[in-house]
């Protein structure tokens, strides 16, 4: 089922406007349905979410007149509140200018003349002309907007380190992501405009629009079989389009195509979430990919005591098939004296209705491993939320948390009718 989405893109002057930016039809194409179905930001967040996400209503709005100059812009990445005041100030005034922004999900605010770049959850800034027209970096940003955190990899240090995932874009300590020539949609001219990668299974799970009924879950210890994986953005064709191992080890298929034209070659990868964020396991020392023959096999741990292999036996990139060989063997079962679920209690307006939606099973005891994500992820939601109703809605996109979900309950439902609204908390994204 797909979520009303849109975006208002705000094309927005300074009082001190150069007047340089490019024309705003330039870019419908770029935004909307207009555009569709031609490798545009409708498209990408659609296939990325395997139809979660709907952003057929995205509108362009301008020229908004700001009422400030450029050159009192304060905000930077060392002046985190600066970028939060600016959203909101540029928010007013598309207000003041008639932009029913009630009526969008998030706003994509492209300034003349440029001040800055970065996505938060209240909104992105950029300036679009030459290579910020790249899907790619409209993507990353947007994706910031939906609450993406970066992406990581096994053994490397900060953020940016997935060059197979979208919120890594551009570049990071491994290099570039994987782009392409962006086909048709070029507002900056012929060769400045470049799309790709997807975005990873393990964030695609972490926001909860993963297929899951086309998530293969493997639980059962001593299990032992083939697996035929499909690329996992090809809803369009049967099979599985991700395994899960023991609610850990997210095993995606990536084909060089679509959104993934950039890829050097189709490939098996193995992914966790942490923190709410999509990291990429290293099979082998400086490897982040598995091709036929190569094996992933980690080290069991005290706070993760499974056994697990996972062996791709053969990749057959025409016919989107990858077939894996997964083991799992559960060397300690579950433990029952694990401490309850936790679940930080927030201070919410009591004038709101609190109500989670019940929509999956209840879940067996979660290990160690688990609640240390969970904690990680509960806490992003609560800091990133301004009122109750932006919890409860942030909370349904993170739908990879479903066994919190009867913790918050009993968390909420306990909730003092006294209490205040929390000062909001922002956490800096770039
Ligand atoms: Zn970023």
């Amino acid at each position: 089922m797909s979520v009303k989405t849109p975006w208002a893109i705000l094309f927005c002057r300074f009082q001190d406007a150069t007047r340089t930016h490019l024309p705003i039809k330039a870019f419908h194409d770029l935004f909307t349905i207009s555009g569709r179905g031609r490798q545009n930001i409708v498209d990408y967040f659609h296939d990325n979410s395997h139809g979660h996400l709907d952003l057929d209503n995205n509108t362009l709005f301008g020229w908004i007149d700001l009422p400030m100059r450029s050159v009192d812009y304060t905000g930077s990445g060392a002046n985190f509140q600066g970028r939060v005041d600016f959203v909101s100030r540029v928010r007013q005034a598309a207000r003041a200018a008639g932009v029913p922004l009630q009526d969008y999900y998030n706003v994509y605010i492209s300034t003349d003349p440029a001040v800055d770049t970065y996505g938060l959850t209240t909104g992105v800034v950029m300036t679009l002309r030459g290579s910020d027209t790249s899907p790619t970096i409209i993507a990353h940003e947007m994706g910031h907007g939906f609450g993406l955190a970066h992406s990581r990899a096994e053994g490397v240090a900060g953020d940016y380190a997935d060059q197979h995932d979208i919120m890594s874009a551009w570049s990071g300590p491994l290099g570039p992501v994987h782009t392409f020539r962006h086909p048709s949609i070029q507002p900056a001219g012929p060769g400045q405009s470049v799309a790709g990668p997807a975005l990873s299974a393990a964030n695609m799970l972490a926001k909860g629009w993963f297929d899951l009924p086309r998530l293969l879950e493997i639980e059962d210890c001593g299990f032992r079989d083939r697996i035929v994986l499909r690329p996992h953005l090809r809803t369009d064709l049967p099979g599985w389009l991700a395994v899960r191992i023991a609610r850990r080890y997210i095993i995606e298929f990536r084909v060089d195509e679509g959104w993934d034209a950039g890829i050097p070659q189709a490939c098996v990868r193995v992914l966790t979430i942490e923190g709410g964020a999509s990291r990429v396991a290293s099979p082998a020392p400086g490897s982040y990919t598995l091709l036929a023959g190569a094996a992933f096999a980690p080290d069991r741990t005290s706070t993760y005591p499974h056994l697990i292999r996972v062996a791709v036996a053969s990749i057959d990139a025409a016919a989107r098939e990858a077939r894996i060989d997964v083991s799992l063997d559960c060397v300690d079962p579950p433990r029952p004296d694990l401490p309850p679920l936790p679940f930080p209690t927030p201070v919410l307006p009591h004038d709101v209705p609190l109500r989670w939606p019940r929509v999956e099973p209840s879940w067996p005891t979660p290990y160690p491993w688990e609640l240390a994500n969970l904690q990680a992820g509960c806490d992003e939601v609560i800091a990133a939320a301004d009122t109750a109703d932006d919890v409860v809605r942030r909370a349904r996109e993170r739908m990879a948390w479903q066994r919190v979900r009867d913790a918050a309950d009993a968390a909420l439902a306990k909730l003092d009718a006294s209490c205040t609204p929390p000062e909001p908390r922002k956490r800096e994204q770039e």
